[in-house]
């Protein structure tokens, strides 16, 4: 028997930040495939937005707010998913990012450095809370909704876990330790819930993205005219395939890792990132 896609139609799956860039992107594909999909994010104006866009083009999807650090939060939104479109098959860990508080200036620390200057801000300046922010943000975002949605999948067939990761948890990227060491944990997470719910057929794979051109980083990669930044050319030179991620690169995998084409498939964080690493730099 080859793997179909159609096993997926009528499955509910549940998207956490499916408000944001990426996740409405995946949110539209499933919708696509007939999914039925449930879009939860702390902003329930855009999570309404995807969802409306999806039923007018004839898909069936719903809004819900929910904060992914708040378990009442995600049990009042379970609940919504389950009297409207029924037990969750497939969930999707999207909630995510970086803050500015968990980020350093510059990339090396040199003695001048710790002169006094208010603009840098070095290792040891950086704020407990905001690094704190970032690990609740993936980490615990990832395992509270995991918690709440999984519950539905224990013992049925087809289910599936996708967790966002990122190029940062292979390798840390400079000036963002927080954020890396949060994504590191996301895809050691995804490991450890592979074979924690391997006998109760809940598959747990990731994706890991390489540089997508989104609101979060934009300020960082391109300047107010449209060229890249010092960063966003070193980061174009580190892909081999010379360019950005889109939104709809992501696609592939996510319907490769829901569906039963991938169904032997379980613990892995799948790179989606033209090369980067793959590539030493020389
Ligand atoms: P985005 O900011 O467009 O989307 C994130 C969404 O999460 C937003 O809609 C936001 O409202 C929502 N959100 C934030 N905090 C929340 C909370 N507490 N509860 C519920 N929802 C919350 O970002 P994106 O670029 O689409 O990123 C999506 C995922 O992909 C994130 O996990 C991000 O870390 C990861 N990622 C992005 C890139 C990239 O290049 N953009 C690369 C690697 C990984």
């Amino acid at each position: 028997m080859y793997p179909k896609f159609e096993e997926l139609a009528g499955k509910v799956a549940v998207i956490t930040g499916g408000g944001g860039v990426l996740c409405s992107t995946m949110a539209e594909m499933l919708a696509a495939q007939k999914v039925k999909v449930a879009i939860l994010d702390l902003k329930l104006e855009n999570a309404q937005q995807v969802a409306d866009k999806i039923v007018q083009n004839g898909g069936e999807a719903i809004g819900v707010e929910a904060n992914v650090l708040t378990l009442d939060s995600l049990k009042r939104a379970h609940q919504t998913v389950v009297s409207q479109l029924g037990p969750c098959d497939i969930l999707i860990n999207g909630a995510g990012g970086n803050h500015p508080k968990g980020t350093t200036s510059k990339t090396h620390l040199h003695l001048e450095d710790l002169e006094a200057n208010d603009e840098l801000k070095t290792f040891f300046d950086l704020d407990p809370d905001g690094v704190q922010f970032v690990f609740n943000l993936n980490f615990i975002g990832t395992l509270l909704p995991t918690q709440v949605f999984a519950k539905d999948m224990v013992g049925k067939k087809g289910c599936s876990i996708i967790n966002v990761s990122s190029m940062n948890a292979f390798t840390p990227l400079t000036k963002i330790p927080a954020y890396s060491g949060a994504k590191a944990a996301v895809s050691n997470f995804t490991q450890w819930l592979a074979v924690h719910f391997a006998k109760v057929n809940i598959r747990v794979n990731a994706l890991a993205p390489g540089f997508f051109l989104t609101d979060q980083n934009r300020a960082l990669l391109t300047n107010a005219e449209g060229s890249l930044t010092d960063r966003g050319n070193t980061i174009i030179d580190h892909t081999p395939m010379g360019r950005f991620g889109e939104p709809e690169d992501l696609l592939g995998t996510l319907l490769w890792l829901c569906s039963d084409g991938s169904k032997f498939v379980t613990g892995v964080v799948v790179p989606i990132d033209g090369g980067f690493s793959a590539f030493s730099g020389v």
